[in-house]
């Protein structure tokens, strides 16, 4: 029998997230509070003499996802395969559910799955620092993606530490028509901020203090997303929609990453399913989904 690894890979979230002053080498400092969610791509893999990759959409657009070396999970295959000299190629399958371009690191929960299935096929055995190491070659988000549950994120986000909190929340996405594009996004940001400068990030101690609580109605109140003027800039229904989600009982809401998914906050799966349903007549695709999870695992 073909030998194969089925790994799942949760998107990502950011509770808060704080953008700094352009740095000398084009990347915003950040300072940010991901938190991995219950929606998941699944990556698999199996030995093949040359690599290859597909990709399918579980009721999503994969239209946009490239399928050659462009990929970031085929790079991640790459990247782990050069470390270890290995020769054998690997054919590839992404079933994506994460939205393409949703500011939930669809890209970097594929690039994480694809180093953790393809560690596991070729038994590689990679140490967990050279496994972040490498993650943090491939995107700013992957590292995260690796280790999941609820972390601070630093540098560029690339640099992880896991957070102390308490309790189970429920997340309801309202996903956009259309992806936003992350640095159009950033170039937003910069334009909005041209006339003023931009203070060093901070993690706002509130949304700390509501995590190790567990107190889901502070949580709401301290979410935060200093790219979220920058998104509504480019989507302006977006602010609109946050409202709605909060007259709906929302205990918070959101705009996830650079857009232009938004996040709703609910306490229970059932206060969930309360929200979506009040969202419903307003937006085409919602789904929701529990955090905090960990990050990409082997299931098979
Ligand atoms: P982030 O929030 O990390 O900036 P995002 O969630 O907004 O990312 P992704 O879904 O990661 O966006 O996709 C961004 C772009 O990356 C896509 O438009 C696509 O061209 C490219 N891409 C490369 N590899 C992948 C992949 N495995 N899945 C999805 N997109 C990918």
């Amino acid at each position: 029998m073909t030998r194969e690894v089925v790994v799942s890979a949760p998107a990502k979230i950011n509770l808060s997230l704080g953008v700094g002053p352009v740095r000398r080498d084009g990347y915003h400092p950040l300072a940010t509070v991901y938190q991995a969610i219950g929606l998941y791509d699944e990556i698999t893999v199996r030995p093949a003499a040359s690599t290859s990759l597909t990709v399918s959409g579980e009721d999503i657009d994969v239209s946009e996802v490239p399928t050659d070396g462009s990929n970031l999970a085929l790079k991640a295959a790459a990247l782990l395969g050069a470390r270890h000299g290995v020769d054998e190629g690997v054919e590839m399958h992404i079933r994506k559910r994460i939205p393409v371009a949703g500011g939930l690191a669809g890209g970097s929960a594929d690039a994480a799955g694809a180093l953790v299935a393809c560690d596991a096929l070729w038994g590689t055995n990679t140490a967990r620092e050279e496994m972040l190491a490498i993650a943090a070659e491939l995107g700013s988000d992957v590292p995260f993606c690796l280790v999941g549950g609820t972390a601070i994120g630093s540098g560029r986000g690339e640099l992880v530490a896991p957070a102390m909190t308490r309790g189970k929340y429920w997340w309801v996405l309202a996903l956009a028509d259309g992806g936003l594009s992350t640095p159009a996004v950033y170039r937003e940001f910069d334009r909005l901020h041209d006339a003023s400068p931009v203070p060093e990030p901070e993690v706002p101690n509130d949304l700390m203090t509501a995590l190790r609580s567990g107190d889901v109605e502070k949580l709401g109140k301290s979410l935060s997303n200093d790219l979220q003027q920058a998104a509504f800039g480019l989507r302006p229904e977006l602010e609109e929609l946050l409202e709605l989600g909060v007259q709906g009982s929302a205990h918070g809401a959101l705009v996830s990453g650079s857009g232009p998914t938004c996040l709703f906050l609910a306490e229970t799966e059932t206060h969930a399913t309360q929200v979506r349903d009040w969202l419903s007549s307003s937006v085409p695709t919602i789904v929701y989904a529990p955090g905090p999870v960990p990050g990409a695992r082997v299931m098979r």
